[in-house]
């Protein structure tokens, strides 16, 4: 890395934990007690636990009765998909693999060029599995931000008699989220996406799932295991303050907004990916034509500037993103692209780094993507 501190830009894959989440996590790591326990250190965890579930339901405008709190956003999406085994399930082709991997054989729903569910195919979807589903369509997309019009989805599957889940992990601090207003059976979020610990989330759920872990009958019944309670304590405040967030989103669009026609002004090979769309305040998936997306994120990791590609590796070959994929979108481009997703700690100074970064990057001999 160069010179000057390292700059993060990579919000989308974990956001930096706020200190006043460290604050109530510091204080509940230093005391003893299982929240099942009925002496007053069990009942001192079990407060602990349930003012987070209070703070959790109120970020997405549910009872906290709805709330099922998991280790992982991964891990409330396989509670989701795997929770109502009787259902036809069907996916869109965007999701997560957290989703996608939870219901292999579910027929994908398609996306538009610009990324967004397409209605029609969907419908056609739910009259074709002729019997009830459960469909699931993320709120925001993890790689480009397009937000999906989920209350329409929401509205058109239950007129076909299915339940709805949303993966609403990219959510939070960054779009207003109501569980009425979304229509939604079933919503994930997760700690680690709104500036708090990794390792909590929550499913929250109208309609109860089979539990996938059962023993000693946690969280009603939906999911065994003893609550960490120092990790949903810390997600509970930063729950709390993403609420907050939400007045800071117009400046953090500023800012994206900025380094989007920035880099646009240095190259006209720069392609903002979903740029006509509704998108996430914070997320800007930007493809450079002539270099490979991981030649870049090494580039700007040597300049000390921290991003994601577009694409994934697996089994040491990159390949590109399903999701870039499932928008048609040609290799060329695909495979050129990084995403940039800036956050609460984010400053004008991070933006000039890496607009500077990737303007060199850009002054580069352009190869092609293979
Ligand atoms: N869903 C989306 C849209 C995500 O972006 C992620 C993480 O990248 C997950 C689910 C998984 O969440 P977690 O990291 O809490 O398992």
């Amino acid at each position: 890395m160069t010179g000057s501190h390292p700059v993060y830009l990579d919000y989308n894959a974990s956001t930096p934990i706020k200190p006043a989440a460290v604050a109530a996590m510091t204080e509940l790591l230093g005391r003893v007690g299982n929240a099942s326990s009925v002496h007053g250190f069990g009942r001192q965890a079990r407060r602990a636990v349930e003012t987070a579930r209070e703070q959790v339901a109120a970020l997405v405008g549910a009872k906290p009765a709805q709330v099922v709190f998991t280790a992982s956003g991964t891990e409330a999406n396989n509670l989701a998909l795997r929770g109502f085994p009787d259902r036809r399930v069907l996916v869109s082709a965007i999701e997560h693999e957290s989703v996608l991997r939870a219901a292999p054989d579910a027929p994908r729903i398609p996306v538009t060029a610009d990324g967004v569910v397409e209605l029609a195919a969907l419908e056609a979807l739910l009259v074709e599995a002729g019997c009830p589903a459960l469909v699931s369509v993320m709120l925001a997309n993890n790689e480009t931000g397009v937000v999906q019009p989920i209350a329409e989805i929401a509205a058109l599957a239950h007129r076909h008699g299915a339940l709805v889940h949303c993966d609403a992990v990219q959510a939070p601090g960054r779009l207003a989220l109501d569980l009425t207003a979304l229509g939604v059976d079933l919503l994930t979020v997760s700690s680690h996406k709104c500036g708090g610990p990794q390792g909590a989330a929550a499913l929250v759920a109208r309609r109860d799932p089979v539990a996938l872990l059962v023993g000693g009958g946690q969280e009603r019944g939906r999911r065994a295991g003893t609550e960490n309670v120092a990790a949903l304590a810390g997600f509970g405040v930063a729950a709390e303050l993403a609420h907050a967030e939400l007045a800071e989103a117009p400046s953090i669009a500023r800012l994206r907004d900025a380094l989007e026609a920035r880099v646009r002004a240095l190259s006209n090979r720069a392609v903002v990916i979903g740029a006509g769309q509704t998108r996430l305040p914070n997320t800007s998936c930007l493809a450079l034509p002539g270099a490979k997306a991981e030649t870049q994120v090494m580039a700007l990791d040597l300049a000390g500037i921290a991003v994601s590609a577009g694409s994934a590796c697996s089994s040491g070959k990159v390949a590109a993103s399903h999701v870039l994929a499932a928008m048609g979108l040609p290799r060329r481009v695909a495979g050129a692209a990084i995403r940039i997703s800036l956050g609460w700690a984010s400053r004008d100074g991070d933006v000039d780094r890496f607009v500077a970064a990737w303007g060199a990057l850009a002054a580069r001999p352009a190869r092609p993507v293979a």
